[in-house]
């Protein structure tokens, strides 16, 4: 049984879209469930950062959680992860500047959440990803046993466009309302993108980057790309071609990602 509920605004605080519902949104009364929102990252949010020292979504792990750390995002981890384990479910705003318009993300397999996110999507008309697992370290939503993450673009870093806002909040009140009239469980088969690889920028050996996203692949998230398309264009004009097997991609030149040694995700389609 869903009874309370978590709204995480702000976990990366230059996405002022997930910030600002949970400062100004005062969510609609329910007879069955109670919604808390929560400022994930109140000093990033701040400073307009997405972290002062450590991306804050990858600080979840075991290790850092039991770790005395000067890393700020650390301490942060700790306190949220004590706040939500009380929680039933928690719902995780963020936004993107890829193309990716309104998208429900699943980080884990479980029944319940992904109920949520079938009817959700259904209702809201936003796509399904499924990221299961990132190696750096565990998402927020592990410390809840259900979860969503609403993820909306593009949008900048540090502003806010009111059509993302807007949509950001057409599919955090399809989750509530999915999950109060406790009518999720047989929505059929929905479509949903799993992640299952990175492609990182053409580098030098210092890392430095070689080129940029080509003009063709630019904004073509949710697209399939096929062995031998024009994926890269070098700062020498020419072009870098796609060498792997069929697949869609995602986060397309994701400013946030650039220090993640990720130019897009690959995904293949599946039916949940
Ligand atoms: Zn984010």
């Amino acid at each position: 049984m869903i009874k309370k509920i978590a709204v995480t605004g702000g976990v990366h605080g230059n996405e002022l879209t997930g910030a600002y519902v949970v400062k100004k949104w005062e969510p609609p009364k329910f007879s069955d469930i109670e919604v808390t929102k929560i400022l994930a990252n109140p000093k990033a949010f701040k400073a307009c950062r997405r972290y002062i020292d450590y991306d804050l979504n990858r600080s979840f792990h075991k290790e850092a959680l039991n770790l005395d750390s000067h890393i700020y995002e650390y301490e942060r981890a700790k306190v949220l992860n004590g706040r939500l384990k009380s929680f039933d479910f928690l719902i995780d705003l963020h936004t993107t500047t890829a193309n990716l318009g309104a998208t429900i993300v699943l980080s884990s397999t479980d029944e319940i959440s992904t109920a949520v996110a079938k009817s959700a999507a259904v209702k809201s008309g936003a796509k399904i990803i499924r990221w299961l697992s990132n190696e750096e370290g565990a998402f927020i939503n592990s410390v809840t046993d259900h979860s969503v993450t609403i993820e909306v673009g593009p949008v900048c870093q540090g502003v806010l466009d009111p059509t993302i806002y807007q949509r950001s909040l057409d599919v955090l009140n399809a989750v509530l309302e999915t999950i109060e009239s406790k009518n999720f469980v047989n929505s059929g088969p929905v479509e949903c993108y799993e992640i299952f690889g990175y492609v990182d920028y053409p580098r030098d050996v210092h890392g430095e980057l070689e080129g940029m996203i080509h003009p063709e692949l630019i904004g073509r998230d949710f697209s399939p790309i096929e062995k031998g398309e024009e994926i890269f264009l070098g700062f020498d004009s020419k072009s870098i071609r796609y060498d792997g097997d069929r697949a869609y991609a995602l986060f397309i030149n994701e400013a946030a990602y650039y220090e993640k040694s990720i130019a897009f995700c690959l995904a293949r389609k599946i039916t949940i």
